[in-house]
Parts: C-alpha cells; sequence; structure tokens
C-alpha cells in the first residue's frame, strides 16, 4: 500500500474512518463475547473459561482479554455503552475500570451506573483512575494480572485486602520459619486440595462395596472416590473449577450410577452440555468444524 502519494487531507479523513471502524468491530466483538458466554461454546473448544478462549483462540494478550470481557459484561446491563464505545466517548479501558469498580463498591443499580459512566466520557485512563478514586475514597485496579517470565515462572500481580495480608503474617509466624511466598502458597493450596478431595470428592473413605449403584440417581461415594481418581478434572476442558459428577448417559434415559457412566464435569461444561442436548444438536460438534481442514477453505 502506497500512502506516500496520499494527499495529507486524506491521509487524515482515511484514519479517522478507520478508526470508528476499530470501535465498531470492537462493539461487535462484545456482543460476540456476550453470547459465546451465554451459550458457553468455549466448553466446545476445550476452554475452562471465556477468559481462556480470549487468550488461547482469538489471541488476544491477558489484559485486552480482561478488559474485554468486563466491557462485554457491561454491555448487557447498560446497552447505551456501545454507542459511546462507536462515538469513541469511552475507551474499554476506562469500561473496564469502572465495571471493576462497580464490583468492588456494589453497585448494582443501572441509574447510578449509567450517572457514573457519564462522568468518564472523554477521560484518560489515569483522569478516570483518579475520577473514581474522588468518588470512593478507595482505588480502582484492573484486577490481578499475571505475566510469564521464564519457561517455569510467572510473575503474579494481585489485590489483597489489608486483613488478609495479616492473617498470611500470622500463617507465617505459626509455620515459625522463613518462607518464600512461593512456598507459602504451595503448602497452603496443598493443605486446601487435600481437604477439598477429602470433603467433597470422598477420596479417603471409601465406603462398602456392596453398594447400589445401578438403581439409583444419586452417585454414591464410593463411585465419587473411583470417579474422582481417574479423572481429576473436566473430562472436557481439563478445568478444576467448580466439578461436578455427571451422567455421561442421563439417568432419565436409563444411565445409571455407576463409575463407567460417571464422569467429572466442570459447570461451564455441564451447562454447555445441557444447552446442547436441549438444542438436539445433530450438527457436528464446534471443535470437530474448527479444526476440520475444511473450516478455513470455506471462510
Ligand atoms: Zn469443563
Amino acid at each position: 500500500m502506497l500512502l506516500k502519494h496520499l494527499a495529507d487531507e486524506t491521509l487524515v479523513n482515511d484514519a479517522i474512518i478507520i478508526a470508528k471502524n476499530e470501535r465498531e468491530m470492537t462493539l461487535l466483538m462484545l456482543h460476540h463475547l456476550k453470547e459465546i458466554e451465554h451459550r458457553k461454546l468455549y466448553s466446545d473448544l476445550k476452554c475452562t473459561s471465556l477468559f481462556d478462549f480470549c487468550v488461547r483462540i482469538l489471541k488476544y494478550s491477558e489484559s485486552s482479554a480482561y478488559r474485554r470481557i468486563q466491557a462485554s459484561k457491561l454491555i448487557t446491563n447498560i446497552p447505551e455503552v456501545g454507542d459511546k464505545i462507536i462515538n469513541g466517548s469511552l475507551s474499554i479501558t476506562n469500561i473496564a475500570l469502572v465495571n471493576q469498580y462497580f464490583k468492588e463498591n456494589k453497585i448494582i443499580d443501572t441509574e447510578e451506573k449509567k450517572k457514573i459512566l457519564g462522568e468518564m466520557e472523554n477521560l484518560t485512563k489515569n483522569s478516570c483512575i483518579k475520577k473514581l478514586f474522588e468518588l470512593s475514597g478507595k482505588e480502582v485496579h484492573e484486577g490481578d494480572t499475571s505475566e510469564r517470565v521464564s519457561q517455569d515462572k510467572t510473575k503474579v500481580s494481585m489485590i489483597l485486602t489489608n486483613e488478609t495480608i495479616l492473617e498470611l503474617q500470622k500463617l507465617k509466624e505459626l509455620l515459625g520459619e522463613e518462607l518464600s511466598n512461593d512456598a507459602l502458597i504451595k503448602l497452603m493450596v496443598k493443605t486446601t486440595i487435600e481437604k477439598v478431595e477429602k470433603q467433597k470428592f470422598k477420596v479417603q473413605k471409601p465406603q462398602s462395596r456392596l453398594s447400589p449403584v445401578k438403581t439409583v440417581r444419586t452417585v454414591n461415594n464410593e463411585v465419587k472416590r473411583e470417579v474422582y481418581l481417574r479423572d481429576k478434572k473436566c473430562t472436557i476442558c481439563g478445568s478444576r473449577k467448580h466439578l461436578n459428577y455427571d451422567h455421561r448417559v442421563p439417568w432419565a434415559l436409563g444411565g445409571g450410577s455407576s463409575s463407567d457412566n460417571i464422569r467429572l464435569l466442570c459447570s461451564n461444561c455441564n451447562q454447555r452440555a445441557r444447552i446442547r442436548s436441549k438444542l438436539n444438536f445433530k450438527s457436528q460438534s464446534l471443535e470437530q468444524a474448527f479444526y476440520s481442514p475444511d473450516y478455513f477453505q470455506n471462510k
């Protein structure tokens, strides 16, 4: 593209049009994200969340993904935000900051949200942060972030309350030894996993081998233990969050509660499975379509 031959005025006007097109495309993307979240479609692509989908499939940076997801949540609640994105008076960055502010300050009233959003129009990021600080007396942050610094290390920045910091200090003192933050978190995670596994998945208490498994809908502790030790995570996307025991063949259709018909699913994949069964999904799955060689040729 030989732009050097364009007149000054044309070059500037073109840039203005392109910027507006970019904002329109951004808004279109936010609506797509909203609908994808509603259908939990990312589960079909083995993504653990909308954030995971934005980073791995859409190739956004973590901070871009975070901002877009925050903004997509806000346009669900306040559709007028879309017009402000198009005319450029509200940036995605400021929308994400304001949505974080709503969350932290538990603001749920739509009219109050609209009023605060109005005050943030045409502000730079720093001015927006300053204005939000003036409103509540508290700093608003962009949420927790992480950045891979080497093959096996990630730098994590997170916001903790002073109460949590004091509790961490207390734990360090109780342990009575100098632990690095990494070692302390590893210890806390290990202890919590053991506790959750014991309570939720019954991994330490096998029950009678003669428990009925075929005639009842509920999954007994023995089966739970066997399934958990076998699957350990969501059998579709690999997430370890919000796991549930799911009947592969629904109980209503004759599926039993023995381990071969029970699997671990996270809540997102569970919801997606229900949506798919409601739609009576007969065509090939999104995952198959996406990765088939024909997919890109037909685009
Ligand atoms: Zn899952």
